[in-house]
């Protein structure tokens, strides 16, 4: 850490910014948490040019260095270098995806170019390529440990599939892709983000509330406040805000306009259309693929993934669809017999769903979501969770007030594990807003590694949308978000517990379809009656949830198992569609998707999870040809805790330790079935993901 310090403040000097950009100054919070109160978004350009600078000046001295070539003075240090870049990046991207405005949007339309460059800069230099192959080629000799031969081969996977053995001319061309494709993946989730707050459902007239939760109308209430107009109730496509009307609205038109709304963002011809930008995407990726050698982005992408290759993710998602498709057309049948025994004539469309489905629950179960939301307070829920990892871990979290934030939602907590040792801080920021993107996600502001032999300690976040509270009840959670929170914690788990060297290693650094697997894994633990006794007590008694209540969940546990699983599998379908292709030029997106949709006889009840124009995992996050890394992972995560069940206890010390030597801590270090097998002692099998999601 030091090092970095003060070097940032060489920078700082040198760049004539002295006292005036804060990202350029040495951070004096604990864990070097950025001073998020001093920061503008005027100083992010200016950083930005500083520490892309620093980054340069250094590539250049590895790649120029008289001394012949070694693990140290190239491979380690291309790891090293860079780390005024990350901090600052690292900023940026937080209050990016969480904090973000018109203004600081502009600035990631600005720098997305730049920043493209500057990698291409590093990956498609000849001199620091040369040195990293001659290292390469010598690793038999070289005697390295096993996080550092993967360091090695990792490192110059990297170079080579950024187009390192290129000809020049190709070169080029690729640097001109990846400048274009970065542009147009930002702009791809800009519109989003755009569209999801453009959306509002005015209601003026309260019969239109009808069967909706008291907490739900408060919530519509404080949000038509917000909006300045008082005394009305709005609806948006925020998640807490639109699912709780789909299931509880009785006014079935109003459903289908919030729904129509929905599953039509950035699909209207206007500005904020992203349909041709899908086109764009898809083809440019398929571009680059076959310039890299590869027959489709999807096998360019799969064949660094433990799937390998696009056949391995198809024959998995077959495996899957059909039982879940059956299942899904059962569930219509039982939804259509509720409409008709209330007299409704009308046959279920795709914007019934979630209501009917509450009904076939309520019907069948006794159970609906309301009953629940009392005994799911979110800091009692979060308490929960850390209370998993205290009986599987050891960990304590500590609540730290002096921390700086970016937002007044959000919460810092230092983590100690059973000796004692700091871990790691972990900072919560659970609510939705404007500036804040969709859905939830773990990133880290400092990634775990070693300096001078010494455990840099990671600072990790948790982003979630959940239900906010009102003016008199705290946020109170639905299930789904619940299972949520396990699952980013999971993730955080990942990043707070690693325990690698090199930073380019560590924490969630590892291939997409098992960087789930920590996250997924989690979950198993939230609905655990034994779990449920820790933290679901309801918030105005103090009560703890009831035996029968309990008892519910767990025979519930398979309901609408056929939608989530089939709306999922539909979108992991139209993902590798998308990246399969071997090109995109004058496509119509629209056509495609249904074309993809209709071929795996996908009922017109049920959409896609994502419809391509705000599919927003594979056209700007990191996720393309990667969507069915979830189902992948689940088959890891249902084998990994069918391991815990078979024990007798979910909370088995052993295991709980293997999971954390040979998982959590141990990053991308080693091949990711090499560590999953030192747990598990045996290859995964698909049957317990089977049989959780009932499908059996
Ligand atoms: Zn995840």
């Amino acid at each position: 850490m030091r090092k970095v310090l003060a070097l940032m403040t060489i920078l700082a000097t040198s760049a004539g910014t002295a006292g005036a950009n804060p990202l350029l100054e040495a951070w004096e919070a604990p864990f070097g948490v950025p001073p998020f109160e001093a920061v503008e978004t005027a100083h992010f350009e200016p950083a930005f040019t500083a520490a892309l600078t620093a980054h340069e000046e250094e590539i250049a001295a590895i790649a120029s260095d008289p001394a012949s070539p070694s693990f140290t003075n190239t491979v380690e240090a291309i790891d090293a270098a860079g780390g005024e870049l990350r901090r600052v990046r690292s900023v940026f991207r937080l209050l990016s995806g969480a904090m973000t405005d018109d203004d600081l949007q502009a600035v990631q339309r600005r720098l997305a170019p730049v920043l493209s460059r500057h990698k291409d800069a590093i990956l498609l230099n000849e001199q620091l390529f040369a040195r990293v192959d001659a290292v390469y080629g010598q690793r038999q000799e070289l005697d390295l440990d096993t996080e550092q031969s993967r360091l090695l081969s990792e490192t110059w996977k990297k170079f080579v599939r950024g187009g390192a053995n290129l000809p020049a001319a190709r070169k080029e061309e690729l640097k001109i892709l990846n400048e274009k494709l970065a542009l147009l993946t930002v702009g791809f989730g800009e519109n989003v983000l755009k569209e999801t707050n453009r959306f509002e459902l005015v209601i003026d007239n309260e019969d239109d509330l009808a069967g909706l939760p008291r907490g739900v109308v408060a919530a519509a209430a404080a949000a038509a406040t917000q909006r300045d107009k008082e005394g009305q109730w709005i609806i948006t496509l925020h998640k807490p805000s639109f699912i709780p009307f789909l299931q509880y609205a009785e006014n079935r038109a109003l459903r289908q306009q919030v729904f129509a709304a929905y599953a039509s963002m950035c699909d209207h011809g206007d500005e904020l259309d992203n349909k041709v930008a899908v086109v764009e995407i898809s083809g440019l990726r398929a571009r680059r693929a076959a310039l890299l050698g590869f027959a489709s982005h999807a096998h360019y992408v799969l064949d660094d993934n433990m799937a390998g290759k696009p056949e391995a993710v198809y024959g998995l998602l077959r495996k899957v669809w059909d039982p879940a498709l059956a299942r899904a057309k059962g569930e219509v049948i039982e939804m259509q017999a509720i409409i008709d025994a209330e007299g409704g004539d009308f046959k279920l469309a795709a914007w019934d769903w979630w209501y009917y489905a509450e009904k076939v629950k309520h019907a069948k179960f006794d159970l609906n979501e309301e009953m629940l939301r009392p005994y799911f307070e979110m800091s009692a829920v979060r308490q929960g969770v850390f209370d998993v990892a205290g009986r599987l871990w050891g960990l304590q979290f500590t609540p730290r007030r002096d921390i700086p934030v970016w937002h007044e939602d959000v919460a810092a907590f230092e983590v100690t594990d059973a000796e004692g040792r700091v871990m790691a801080l972990l900072m919560t920021d659970y609510f939705p807003r404007a500036s804040k993107r969709g859905g939830a996600w773990m990133n880290a502001l400092v990634k775990q590694r070693y300096e001078n032999d010494q455990r840099v300690v990671p600072v990790i976040y948790n982003v979630g949308n959940f239900t906010k509270p009102t003016a008199d009840t705290p946020s109170l959670l639905s299930m789904d978000e619940v299972g949520t929170m396990f699952h980013e914690f999971g993730h955080a788990l990942h990043g707070m517990l690693s325990d690698c060297r090199y930073r380019s290693l560590s924490g969630t650094s590892v291939a997409r379809d098992f960087v789930e697997l920590p996250s997924q894994v989690m979950e198993n633990w939230a609905f655990e009656p034994e779990v449920l006794d820790m933290y679901a007590r309801h918030y105005e008694t103090g009560e703890p949830m009831p035996a029968e209540l309990k008892q519910k969940i767990r025979d519930a546990k398979h309901f609408n198992q056929g939608f989530a699983t089939t709306e999922y599998v539909a979108a992991s379908f139209l993902d590798m569609n998308w990246h399969t292709l071997e090109a995109a030029d004058g496509m119509d997106a629209t056509l495609f998707e249904n074309e993809a949709l209709e071929s795996i006889g996908l009922i017109p009840e049920i959409i896609s999870r994502y419809r391509s124009p705000y599919f927003r995992h594979i056209f700007s996050s990191s996720y393309s040809a990667g969507y069915y890394g979830y189902l992948w992972a689940e088959v890891l995560d249902a084998d990994a805790f069918a391991a815990f069940v078979e024990t007798g206890d979910i909370f088995d010390p052993a295991t709980a330790a293997s999971f954390r030597d040979n998982i959590l801590s141990r990053g991308g270090t080693e091949d990711p079935m090499d560590l999953y097998r030192r747990f598990r002692g045996q290859d995964p099998g698909i049957e317990p993901l089977l049989k959780r999601r009932g499908l059996m």
